[in-house]
């Protein structure tokens, strides 16, 4: 049985698709202004979990994902600037070039963590029209009104408005605490903001309202309703987004269909430095380039990030990714021996089995059915990695257990950690770098920058050794 924890009813719940063995989910994507941090990717490492998950379990699939390129102002409330006009100032750049740029990075960062792309990507400012349709839609209904800088949706007639938030709701009333220019309630939102001086904005569009520009929270209805149907599956996100975002597309959406519009919300807990979210000012916001550039392999974060359930919280250190990355080196290191014994591969099968008291059944294509199963029950009790990687390495550590490559090459289907996969350990380039410096700096006898390159290489987890031949790098 496959059950998630479903935060609409803060229980789990046996997954019951709409249709069939098709799934819809829509996972909120990023807004593309900066770089996503490694916090940010944490939640996507979850979507693609359960992606996997569900595809495992015989479901088909379709997830769509928005990327929020327009809209997104720097204070939730519907105030201050809006992150993608300023970042394009900022560099000097189209709004859409900055789009563009780090959209292709988000995606780079999803093949070097081994997360399936969406079957859709979808843009904010390419659904102009379905969002403008939207707001009109619930202007018919009576749901929305105008005020001097943009459409609002009025909470108060919808009437289970908050539902998903539940225990959050003094969050939302501390939402009162927000300037209410002239709003009728401390929570009502903006699905349509005017642009202040028309002509001055790089991304705006006419509108029976008037020239501006939608607000968040529209678009992810718009583009989910759109490509997924009015009542979907699974929608996921971090969990910070359970209290404005998530709560306000429930309203616009069932406010303009009458009907449910998602089945289970899935959110995922954020990855912490310190104790707080990783943030600019806290600490700990590294990019996976970053992590790369320090020697880190990306995969050592995925694995990390495996090691939790995706509903705690992961605190994250560089000690914690290293020891991550020494049990990862040690599994594949351990996959690659038993890849490489003779002894046992290949097994015939499918079989039973008897090693001592221990009766084994081999599946066809060679699985150990005990340890699947142990598995599946794991992955499938609301995504719980945490335990699926302690019966992997309890597999690998069982001496009788028959059958261990083929069962660690179906549970890397899910795990998605390229276990049997050889690694070519490349020194970073960014490292070699420094290596040829140091050598230069020697040569012009400046031993004090020689020294600092030195330390900075081991800052970074390498060694440099002098010998006969020349300087060899290594990690440490
Ligand atoms: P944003 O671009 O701010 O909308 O964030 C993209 C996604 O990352 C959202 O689903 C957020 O909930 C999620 N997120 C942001 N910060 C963290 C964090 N520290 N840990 C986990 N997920 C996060
Ligand atoms: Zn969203």
């Amino acid at each position: 049985m496959l059950n998630f924890y479903n935060t609409l009813i803060r229980k789990k719940q046996e997954f019951k698709p709409l249709k069939d063995k098709g799934v819809g989910i829509y996972s909120c994507g990023p807004t593309v202004y900066w770089y996503q941090h490694i916090g940010n990717l944490r939640s996507y490492i979850f979507s693609d979990i359960l992606k996997r998950v569900l595809e495992y379990d015989g479901y088909k699939t379709k997830h769509v994902m928005n990327i929020t390129d327009v809209g997104h102002l720097t204070s939730d409330a519907d105030s201050g600037e809006d992150k993608m006009e300023k970042a394009a100032t900022k560099e000097g750049k189209s709004a859409k070039e900055i789009s563009n740029y780090y959209w292709k990075i988000f995606r780079d960062d999803f093949k070097k963590l081994n997360i399936i792309e969406p079957d859709i990507w979808c843009k904010a400012t390419e659904h102009i029209k379905e969002q403008v349709d939207l707001i009109e839609k619930l202007e018919e209904k009576g749901f929305t009104y105008k005020t001097a800088d943009g459409i609002y949706f009025d909470t108060s007639k919808f009437k289970n408005y908050g539902q998903l938030a539940k225990k959050n709701i003094e969050g939302i009333e501390s939402g009162k605490r927000v300037k209410m220019r002239d709003k009728k309630n401390p929570t009502d939102f903006a699905l349509w903001k005017f642009s202040e001086k028309p002509g001055i904005r790089q991304q705006e569009w006419k509108s029976p309202w008037g020239v501006g520009f939608p607000g968040w929270h529209i678009e992810c209805s718009a583009m989910s309703m759109k490509y997924l149907g009015e009542t979907f599956d699974i929608h996921t996100g971090g969990e910070d987004h359970i209290s404005i975002h998530h709560t306000n597309e429930i309203a616009q959406s069932e406010a303009s269909t009458g009907k449910k519009f998602v089945n289970f919300w899935l959110h995922g807990a954020f990855l912490t430095f310190k104790g707080e979210k990783v943030s600019k000012s806290k600490g700990g916001l590294y990019t996976i380039s970053g992590l790369e550039e320090k020697g880190f392999n990306p995969l050592a974060y995925r694995y990390l990030c495996l090691t939790a359930h995706y509903r705690s919280p992961l605190g994250f250190n560089l000690d914690s990714l290293k020891s991550a990355e020494n049990a990862y080196d040690r599994l594949k290191n351990i996959v690659q021996e038993i890849k490489n014994d003779k002894k046992i591969h290949p097994v015939r099968s499918p079989m039973r089995l008897r090693i001592g008291s221990r009766l084994w059944r081999l599946t066809s294509n060679g699985v150990n059915e005990k340890y699947l199963n142990d598995f599946k029950n794991a992955i499938n009790d609301d995504l719980d990695m945490p335990k699926a990687i302690a019966i992997l390495w309890n597999l690998i550590r069982d001496k009788n257990a028959v059958g261990k490559l083929g069962t660690i090459k179906e549970m890397d289907k899910v795990l998605g950690l390229d276990l049997l996969k050889k690694e070519k350990k490349e020194i970073p380039a960014a490292i070699k770098k420094l290596a040829i410096e140091r050598e230069k700096a020697r040569k012009n006898k400046d031993w004090q920058k020689a020294d600092e390159l030195r330390k900075q290489i081991e800052k970074s987890g390498y060694l440099i050794e002098d010998t006969e031949n020349g300087p060899k790098l290594r990690r440490k």
